[in-house]
């Protein structure tokens, strides 16, 4: 269900049941006129490793707060709050990368013809993510070896 419209969904599926009720009534054969067909859009068109990558690094238990017996992951959040460490997390990516695409959707909305360019997607963001990857992988070792030395 994930990049579907629900409500499109339920208008398209409630019009075909009028229309097959109609035909059933009558006594026509039913013909199904593919409109009940749902476009499906994945946000995630062009997008690199990295972004998977991001997700990983923010889901790693976050050693100090485990040794001192509060059980937590290292997210941006508890990053931010608890240690005060700034990283882009990856759900804002996540929203940036979705509304980029809507974006770009809504653009060729009348323009049957025209497809979104895997290309386009993968121009905009891989060296982006990239480079997030690399500053949060530096600031989480860094911050991982500190704590490993100060316990040591
Ligand atoms: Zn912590």
């Amino acid at each position: 269900m994930i990049g579907i419209d629900l409500v499109e969904l339920v208008m398209k599926n409630r019009k075909e049941a009028i229309e097959k009720w109609e035909q059933r009534k009558k006594g026509e054969k039913i013909i199904r006129n593919g409109t009940n067909k749902v476009q499906r859009f994945n946000p995630l068109v062009g997008i690199s490793k990295e972004f998977c990558q991001l997700i990983r690094v923010e889901g790693q238990i976050c050693v100090p707060c485990w040794k001192q017996g509060i059980k937590t992951i290292i997210s941006q959040k508890h990053l931010e709050e608890i240690h005060n460490i700034n990283i882009v997390g990856y759900h804002k990516l996540w929203i940036e990368i979705r509304d980029y695409f809507v974006y770009k959707k809504k653009q060729i909305l009348d323009k049957p013809l025209e497809r979104l360019k895997r290309e386009e997607f993968r121009k905009k963001w891989t060296e982006l993510l990239k480079e997030i990857l690399e500053d949060t992988n530096k600031k989480t070792e860094e911050f991982c070896k500190q704590d490993y030395q100060r316990l040591c």
